[in-house]
């Protein structure tokens, strides 16, 4: 079969509504951008309005090529066969019905799905993932969560709401904002190691960047860092007998530490590794743009596993 010599390649239209920005982008069938814009995201159900108005923008831009479908991924929990976005706490919606709206404004076929997902399958299929069936891909940022690929399929789960690692119970007499206690995301999230180092050192930090700045100087920042550290490898050690991954790719802000975080992590893990084999421990290789190639390879295959 040829095709004909200067045919427009499909484009894919791609949104990751983050907390703080919408991306938007049209890709390639080889993953390249064609066009792309961000918006800052507005609160609550508003984000609705810009999410359609930033695709409308990037399709008036797209000269011939015929648009295969739309891929949105969000926050919070999806229900992907319902099309609706039920919760994000960061945004503030509550059951918003994205994939009629914004089919109908776009006149396409869309998917949505969840963004920790999309970047999990992103690095499965593109990224750090490439070479194993069995990853886990752990987003560490404000909040953490994780997605697992397990046999080269995503698990999804009974409702899509898989690998909420961040609220495993492993660290007993902390009080997590979700009203339990102990858990992860309270001693290992980005904001989680700013707030506890503020709290026992008295410096104010704007964010684990700084925490992570003073390790070579800072006792306390040691301290609260190897605590962080320390929680996310019981985490990873109750994933690792639950799923087994072979490799575990850290995404999320708090990746940008690099080997900061990785090295220790991977001691930490080895300690805990009496039963089974432990994961490998990488960086994420596609940083914040995972979510965007997710949400595009949703819209071209809605992630059917490659057979
Ligand atoms: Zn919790």
């Amino acid at each position: 079969v040829t095709s004909r010599p200067h045919a427009p390649q499909s484009v894919a239209l791609a949104v990751d509504v983050g907390g703080t920005t919408i991306k938007a982008e049209l890709v390639d069938r080889a993953g390249a951008v064609v066009a792309a814009e961000q918006r800052p995201t507005p609160q609550g159900h508003q984000a609705l309005e810009t999410v359609a108005e930033v695709g409308r923008t990037l399709l008036a831009q797209r000269s011939d090529a015929p648009v295969v479908g739309a891929g949105v991924v969000v926050p919070g929990l999806v229900n992907r066969e319902a099309g609706i976005a039920t919760y994000s706490a960061n945004i503030g919606w509550r059951d918003l019905e994205l994939v009629r709206s914004l089919g109908a404004e776009w006149r396409l076929p869309v998917r949505i799905a969840n963004d920790v997902a999309a970047g999990g399958v992103a690095e499965h299929r593109l990224g750090a993932g490439v070479g194993t069936q069995d990853l886990a891909f752990v987003a560490l940022g404000t909040g953490i969560a994780a997605s697992i690929v397990s046999g080269g399929h995503l698990v999804t789960g009974h409702r899509g709401e898989t690998a909420e690692i961040g609220h495993l119970g492993v660290r007993p007499g902390v009080r997590c904002a979700c009203g339990r206690d102990g858990c992860l995301e309270a001693v290992a999230s980005a904001a989680a190691i700013a707030r506890r180092y503020t709290g026992l050192s008295g410096n104010d930090v704007i964010g684990a960047r700084d925490v992570a700045e003073r390790l070579n100087a800072d006792a306390v920042a040691r301290q609260v860092w190897q605590d962080a550290v320390e929680a996310l490898a019981d985490a990873l050690a109750i994933l690792s007998l639950v799923v087994n991954p072979a490799r575990v790719v850290i995404g999320g802000g708090l990746s940008r530490a690099g080997e900061a975080l990785l090295a220790p992590l991977r001691v930490a893990l080895r300690q805990r590794a009496t039963i089974v084999h432990p994961a490998e421990v990488t960086a994420s290789v596609l940083g914040d743009r995972g979510g965007v190639i997710g949400a595009a390879l949703l819209a071209r295959d809605g992630w059917a596993p490659e057979s």
